[in-house]
């Protein structure tokens, strides 16, 4: 194990967060030493993993675990399998859960993890030995007290119950608490899979209520139709909303009248693709955000909201169901144009906020019907909505400076209240 600075590799959804960071720093007036503390890492861990390939072959893979804050409570976060993965990325991506855990105020720091792998080019077995030689190598600093994994970009419900049994074969013992985004059936929570596309749906009918937009019949444009888009259409169009466009990495549809959901989800479970679909006309992919709308959720990649096409957004609300999907340049024409933007660290912390009720049950060893999971995640994300709109009101900010101003403050106090032990 090998424990490294990072460098500085161009990330620009990650440097958009960065900047947000350093901006609602500078407005709470934080002291240079304590702004050190809570931006740098706490731990980087780099691990060399030798997997054996199908082919008798034996390659070397590169893992990282970055903990980026253990304040409020034990390190939380995804570990993605991608080709880019880099020490610069999973950092900045740590930092992004502290501050996201600390906005809807549950007891977690922030973490992320990650190798640097083409998994489309892996069998399931060799993906499965990098995941168990990754979680062996990094035993003592994962655990339910002090790190919990979750699925990120590329790795699944599987990928987690693989790292839960290689953690439990090492501890001796079953810990389902060590990871979260598990199977059901190895004590994973229901409502698991569908609690951003929920959360999103809460902090769109809080912000409709203070927009004063009636939510039922209002025009709703959806990109992206994976796990975060296609639950947010399913909720809104049960909420009497008129979802009128969606897209997917293959193209776009369009029904001024309203598309109809459940059908569309059957034609996509058949096909794996929004195209042709026959409820609707097919669109220019492009051209989706621009379309005239109350509600805009982003629910697919970073960035794409910029200087570009902000001037063209016509939504009245942009709900961020992705991450970074706003450039800080195009944030600053939404907000003079008086496009109300409920920020990513609000709008799609529904995933880690269940990820925490699933780390509770599993600790407490009692699983709660989906109903309750669903309560619990709605007082959250109302009351995280309301903390953050006062927030803003009182300092006359947008909703994602508050946000940030909400949970640096959160972890400065937690700072102040531990003193630093030097
Ligand atoms: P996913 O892989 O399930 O779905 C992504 C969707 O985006 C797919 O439908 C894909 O076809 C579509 N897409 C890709 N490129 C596109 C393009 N150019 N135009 C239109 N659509 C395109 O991923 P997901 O889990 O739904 O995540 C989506 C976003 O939400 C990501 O930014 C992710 O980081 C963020 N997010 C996800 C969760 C979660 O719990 N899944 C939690 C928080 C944030």
């Amino acid at each position: 194990m090998t424990v490294e600075k990072s460098s500085d590799i161009q990330l620009s959804a990650l440097e958009n967060a960065m900047q947000q960071f350093d901006e609602a720093a500078a407005r709470l007036n934080i002291d240079k030493t304590m702004l050190g503390i809570l931006k740098q890492p706490r731990r980087a861990v780099i691990v060399k993993l030798p997997i054996q390939m199908d082919d008798g072959r034996f390659e070397i893979f590169t893992g990282y675990r970055v903990q980026h804050s253990i304040t409020r409570g034990p390190a939380k976060g995804g570990i993605r399998f991608h080709p880019d993965v880099s020490l610069d990325e999973v950092s900045a991506l740590a930092a992004w859960m502290t501050w996201k855990c600390a906005v809807v105020g549950i007891p977690f720091g922030g973490a992320k993890g990650g190798i640097t792998c083409d998994p489309t080019k892996m069998s399931k077995g060799e993906l499965e030995r990098l995941t168990r030689r990754y979680t062996a190598d990094l035993m003592d600093v994962l655990g339910p007290e002090l790190d919990v994994p979750a699925p990120d970009v590329n790795t699944n419900a599987q990928t987690m119950a693989w790292v839960m049994d290689t953690y439990s074969m090492h501890a001796r013992h079953t810990v389902t608490s060590s990871v979260t985004g598990k199977p059901v059936e190895l004590g994973g929570s229901l409502g698991r899979r569908e609690a951003t596309g929920r959360g999103v749906l809460f902090t769109i009918r809080e912000a409709c209520k203070h927009k004063n937009i009636e939510l039922k019949g209002a025009r709703c444009v959806v990109q992206g139709f994976g796990n975060v888009g296609s639950v947010t259409a399913e909720l809104l169009h049960h909420d009497g909303a008129r979802v009128i466009a969606v897209s997917d990495v293959y193209g776009a549809l369009y029904n001024p009248k309203g598309i109809d959901i459940p059908a569309l989800l059957q034609h996509v479970n058949k096909t794996g693709r929004t195209t042709g679909f026959g409820g609707a006309e097919p669109m220019n992919r492009d051209n989706l955000l621009m379309t005239e709308c109350d509600v805009l959720v982003p629910a697919a990649l970073g960035n794409v909201i910029k200087s570009a096409n902000a001037a063209n957004i016509r939504a009245a609300i942009v709900a961020e169901g992705a991450n970074g999907p706003t450039t800080t340049n195009a944030d600053k024409i939404l907000e003079s144009r008086g496009i109300f933007v409920i920020p990513d660290i609000l709008c799609n912390s529904g995933g880690v906020t269940v990820s925490y009720f699933e780390w509770v049950q599993d600790r407490i060893g009692y699983f709660w019907t989906e109903e309750e999971v669903n309560h619990r995640l709605k007082a959250i994300m109302d009351k995280s909505f309301a903390d953050v709109l006062a927030v803003s009101l009182e300092h006359n900010c947008n909703m994602r400076m508050a946000a940030f101003m909400l949970a640096i403050k959160r972890v400065l106090d937690a700072t102040m209240l531990r003193g630093v032990y030097a």
